[in-house]
């Protein structure tokens, strides 16, 4: 079902739809968590399905000692929600005498009916008298509550709380939004050169090293799934910088500029620290803009990254965008990406049938989509991009716009081999 397209400030209405979805569910978001947080355990209270999925989509990315694990609640403990908490209680004894590295634990929720009736914030607050020292968190990553990106706007909300307050007036910058460890080192290096900070990460690479909270909290979006973080953020009177996302050069050059607005920054510093980097940035887009220059490219709504790919892939690489689907379109984190997408279709929401049609209909170039729709749409001899490789490879900052450009050249050099 669809609703009618509303007109916004742009000069094509939004599609909204509502139907039929095909994305991964939450659960996703621990395989890029666990390797951030690294003194974290994510222990999903699931099935077999849940245990499945996260195997089979972390299976080829796991470089670090696995730090999630499933505790399985199947028909047995349907017998009784005493049963489940038990089982639960034990799972998580076991793992901690096991494993006494482990610092904060996450019990993340998922849809099953036995685990849809445990109440895991008691046993989070139950399981944080027990084992004293390790911090118990809980969040839903389930598919009824989340998709893909979504599980990590609930980690990061659930994280808010434990964040303490600041000690000091004096303004904070805090980057929200998982990137590569290389990336926050890469940027730390240039707030540090123009003269900003303190700077604080969420999530942090540990635990104990959870940000300061309060109102000079001066927030900067490194991830646009962060809707439920920001409202926990500003609730704690944290302000967030409008800028665009940090993809390309032109794009992260536009989301330091934000910072170094804030912090009042002389131009002239600020071109100084930035002006080499943009410009190994600019070279490296532009050996992929002859492959992606003129083509034209469909996204699937699906990591919520996909505005802000577009624009990078429009303004620095040439290409066109025929339909920019995204999960969700939250005005406040979208609003300096929008303008620039001015006469882009943009739609929100799902109805894969219909959508799927629209892009037969296009017959793109190129088309952005999650894994399940990428094989059908190859077999009928459309050239595709998985979009959990764009959530999973580090793609942010300048030293990656190269990279990011060459996500997007290769499944059509692939294709053009195929064709040849
Ligand atoms: S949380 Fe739900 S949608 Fe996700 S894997 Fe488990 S059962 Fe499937």
């Amino acid at each position: 079902m669809s609703a009618p397209a509303t007109p916004g400030c742009r000069n094509l209405p939004v599609l909204r739809e509502r139907g039929q979805r095909e994305v991964f569910c939450g659960l996703t978001g621990i395989v890029w968590l666990h390797r951030r947080l690294q003194d974290a355990f994510f222990l999903v209270v699931g099935s077999r399905t849940c245990a499945h999925l996260i195997q089979s989509a972390a299976g080829v990315m796991i470089f670090a000692e696995p730090r999630f694990g499933t505790a399985i609640l199947d028909e047995r403990d349907l017998a009784g929600l005493a049963d489940a908490n038990e089982e639960l209680d034990r799972v998580v004894a076991e793992l901690l005498a096991r494993r006494p590295d482990i610092r904060m634990l996450f019990l993340v929720g998922s849809c099953p009916s036995e685990v849809i009736k445990l109440d895991l914030r008691r046993a989070a607050e139950r399981l944080g008298e027990v084992h004293r020292g390790v911090r118990i968190v809980n969040y839903s990553g389930s598919g009824i509550e989340t998709t893909f990106t979504e599980g990590e706007d609930a980690c990061l909300a659930a994280l808010v709380p434990h964040c303490p307050a600041p000690t000091e007036e004096r303004p904070r910058l805090l980057v929200v939004g998982t990137v590569a460890d290389v990336v926050e080192d890469q940027f730390r290096r240039l707030f540090e050169a123009m003269g900003i900070g303190p700077v604080d990460w969420l999530p942090p690479r540990r635990t104990d090293q959870l940000p300061p909270i309060g109102p000079g909290t001066r927030i900067l979006a490194a991830q646009p799934f962060i809707a439920e973080t920001l409202r926990a953020l500003e609730a704690r009177g944290a302000a967030l910088l409008s800028a665009p996302y940090p993809l390309g050069a032109e794009g992260s050059e536009a989301w330091l500029a934000a910072a170094a607005r804030a912090w009042d920054v002389p131009t002239a510093r600020f071109q100084d620290v930035v002006a080499a980097p943009a410009a190994r940035a600019r070279k490296a887009v532009s050996a992929h803009r002859e492959r992606l220059e003129g083509r034209r490219i469909f996204f699937f709504p699906d990591s919520q990254l996909e505005l802000p790919l577009a624009r990078f892939l429009q303004d620095e690489c040439g290409m066109q965008a025929v339909e920019v689907g995204t999960p969700y379109l939250h005005k406040g984190l979208m609003a300096a990406e929008l303008p620039r997408l001015a006469g882009v279709q943009l739609s929100e929401g799902q109805d894969v049938e219909r959508q799927l049609d629209r892009c037969r209909a296009a017959a793109p170039d190129l088309t952005v989509c999650g894994l399940g729709l990428a094989n059908p749409l190859e077999a009928e001899g459309l050239t595709t991009k998985w979009a959990i490789e764009l959530v999973f490879s580090p793609i942010h900052g300048f030293e990656q716009a190269g990279d990011l450009a060459e996500l997007f050249t290769r499944p059509l050099t692939r294709r053009a081999r195929l064709e040849v």
